[in-house]
């Protein structure tokens, strides 16, 4: 792939989010340590605490099933699209090892876990992205779940619940991961323009072409706190702008501030917090 050696150079983070998708926080044995507060606690207390800090309330990242099994009332979580799966399509050096070691590193077969749930009662479709499936990247697999999902629901007249994670448009395709940002505008657009209902949760860290699309267009916007919400990393925008940044440069809280998002909810307010959003916008029908 000769005139694609670019892409390699450490400096061209953009779709990245602006830094390398570190690995998320492990247990070690049966302690987790917080990076916000340092304190090391039982695995299984910040578990049962939805993966939040039980005593400075940081977020840790948390996978897309986990999310849903947080989120959708229990049993009713029914997977669809699963067969969309991602390819190679440039033979991009690397890629398919890549993905490989996605899989195996998340369990699932793509970046994006979508399907038909209930929250509260309320019917809905729902999406979850995966931070451990090269860090939510969007490729074409990605955009066409999306896509797919808005589709099922303008059909079947049902409110979309999202929750974003990602580093951007996936690189190993090129100008195709790139379309999928128009792609899933429309599929968002056509089911908007039907009167249908889409709230988008945004999680740490919501950057690059995700959130210049499907991320930032829900009807109501809500974000986990202290996530990282932007288009490109606060480095590339100092070194672009030639201006130092405030301290809380594209977090929630700074995004909140500037009109960027609805609503702060901390994870363990967020079923609830759904659920009602939901009732709302149900049209007195749920
Ligand atoms: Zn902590």
């Amino acid at each position: 792939m000769a005139g694609l050696h670019f892409l390699y150079k450490p400096e061209n983070q953009l779709e990245e989010g602006g830094r390398k998708s570190a690995p998320l926080p492990q247990d070690a044995g049966e302690e987790r340590t917080c990076p916000n507060c340092h304190g090391s606690f039982p695995a299984e207390a910040v578990r049962a605490n939805g993966e939040v800090c039980t005593v400075c309330g940081y977020h840790f990242r948390l996978g897309a099933r986990a999310r849903i099994a947080l989120t959708a009332d229990e049993g009713s979580f029914q997977e669809l699209f699963s067969d969309t799966v991602g390819s190679d399509p440039l033979s991009f050096p690397g890629y398919g090892k890549k993905l490989e070691k996605a899989r195996a590193a998340s369990g699932e077969r793509e970046a994006v876990l979508c399907g038909a749930a209930s929250v509260g009662g309320h019917p809905c479709c729902l999406f979850a992205m995966d931070s451990l499936f090269m860090m939510g990247s969007m490729g074409t697999a990605v955009g066409e779940k999306i896509t797919l999902l808005f589709e099922y629901a303008l059909e079947h007249r049902l409110p979309v619940v999202g929750f974003t994670v990602s580093g951007g448009a996936r690189m190993q395709e090129g100008l195709l991961s790139l379309m999928q940002m128009a792609k899933t505008s429309g599929a968002v657009r056509r089911h908007s323009d039907a009167g249908l209902f889409y709230l988008t949760v945004l999680t740490d860290p919501t950057t690059g072409g995700v959130t210049a699309s499907f991320a930032m267009e829900g009807d109501v916007i809500l974000a986990e706190p202290g996530a990282t919400v932007g288009f490109a990393g606060a480095r590339v925008v100092e070194q672009t702008t030639g201006r130092a940044l405030p301290k809380d440069f594209q977090k929630s809280e700074f995004i909140l501030e500037h009109g960027f998002a609805d609503a702060i909810v901390p994870r363990g307010d967020l079923r609830r917090t759904i659920s009602d959003l939901l009732q709302y916008h149900s049209g007195g029908n749920a």
